[in-house]
């Protein structure tokens, strides 16, 4: 039986059930074909799989194969935090890292092991969670790095900011393949799998190829430097086979429901409707973020007034509703609606929170 819950967690997370059966079969292997499991990265039949899912990558982005590789990677978005710095930063040199989180000041305290930060916007956390409007970039800087959703605040950049001749390079991992937005602004992007396009253990990373040229090479461990895993076509070493298959079968998922806009619409919608109910009823739920431009499509993050946490959470695991607590760092409620949850799943939470709302006022 295939997930039975509404699942709301935050990645991983819920994958439709048409790419689990595909998933499972594929698992068994076709009669007189290999599992996914056990076929060798070396084959034909593995070769389809990636460069037709790197491919597909990039015609959803809608970004040109001349400019851009698409690089399967492991070590989660964690190790990009660390990979970008070792190889564009060095001392002496400065990097631009807006600061709109917890994933945010990862990111930094690692490129403050390679170089000077210059913090160019942060967040404010007294009472409710916003995005930056003013920013003190440096011109001189080797690139500007921000997060562009933000999993546990709850976060998202509509519009992002001009960088001028600095490249921009996101930490896609929450919004990955899930709003559509103009990638040939971006000089790299970055996203785990897990939470919009497939499971654990591959790191997706988009990169134009220009940007790649200016790293620094001498003292970068090979299986760390990007152009390794460029020149290598991501078969430098054993690639994450079953993950990178998962994702393939998101790819054709996403193309299927009509490529990106149609998945920012089902996605807006969902969060709409989550939205909809916190600002129906103000004195039961308080939303951590105030100001709906700067709200979250994919994670909506909120409290509950009069101590009633506790209770919404025992209602939801009774209505099958997993997923719903609150990062540990923020506590509170978090919802994540990516791409794999159906929007039924939405609307049996708002029908929740009505539901509560109406016995708690
Ligand atoms: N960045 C963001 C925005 C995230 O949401 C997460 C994971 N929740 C990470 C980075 C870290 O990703 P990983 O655990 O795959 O290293």
């Amino acid at each position: 039986m295939l997930e039975r819950f509404h699942n709301f967690n935050p990645g991983p997370a819920a994958l439709p059930k048409s790419v689990l059966n595909e998933v499972a079969q594929a698992v068994y292997g076709t009669e007189g074909g290999t599992s996914i499991l056990t076929v060798s990265h070396r084959s034909p039949e593995y070769e389809e799989i990636h460069f037709s899912a790197q491919k597909k990558i990039l015609h959803l982005m809608e970004l040109p194969h001349e400019e851009y590789d698409v690089l399967f990677l492991q070590g989660g978005a964690s190790q990009q935090f660390a990979m970008l710095p070792m190889n564009f930063l060095r001392l002496g040199q400065t990097a631009d890292y807006i600061n709109t989180g917890y994933w945010s000041k990862r990111a930094i305290d690692e490129a403050k092991l390679y170089g000077n930060v210059n913090v160019a916007a942060s967040y404010k956390n007294s009472g409710y969670f916003h995005i930056p409007e003013q920013f003190s970039f440096n011109p001189d800087a080797r690139y500007v790095h921000l997060t562009t959703n933000n999993t546990i605040e709850g976060t998202q950049w509509n519009g992002i900011p001009d960088t001028k001749d600095v490249p921009l390079v996101v930490d896609a991992s929450s919004d990955f393949l899930a709003i559509q937005r103009d990638f040939s602004r971006f000089a790299l992007v970055y996203a785990g799998a897990q939470k919009n396009v497939g499971s654990a253990g591959v790191t997706i990373v988009v990169a134009r190829k220009s940007f790649l040229e200016t790293s620094v090479s001498e003292d970068v461990a090979r299986i760390f430097f990007y152009k390794t895993h460029s020149e290598n076509k991501s078969l430098y070493n054993t690639p994450a086979v079953f993950e990178i298959f998962v994702v393939s079968k998101m790819l054709e998922w996403i193309e299927l429901q009509g490529g990106l806009l149609a998945i920012e619409d089902k996605n807006r919608h969902k969060a709409q409707i989550v939205y909809g109910v916190l600002d129906e009823f103000p004195a039961i739920y308080e939303p951590a973020v105030k100001e709906a431009k700067d709200r979250s499509v994919m994670n909506v993050t909120f409290r509950l007034r009069q101590g009633l946490e506790k209770d919404f959470l025992a209602g939801t695991e009774k209505r099958q509703m997993i997923g719903l607590a609150g990062h540990r760092s923020v506590g509170g409620i978090r919802a994540s609606l990516y791409n794999g949850l159906p929007l039924e799943s939405a609307q049996a939470l708002a029908e929740y929170m009505q539901e509560f709302a109406r016995l708690n006022s």
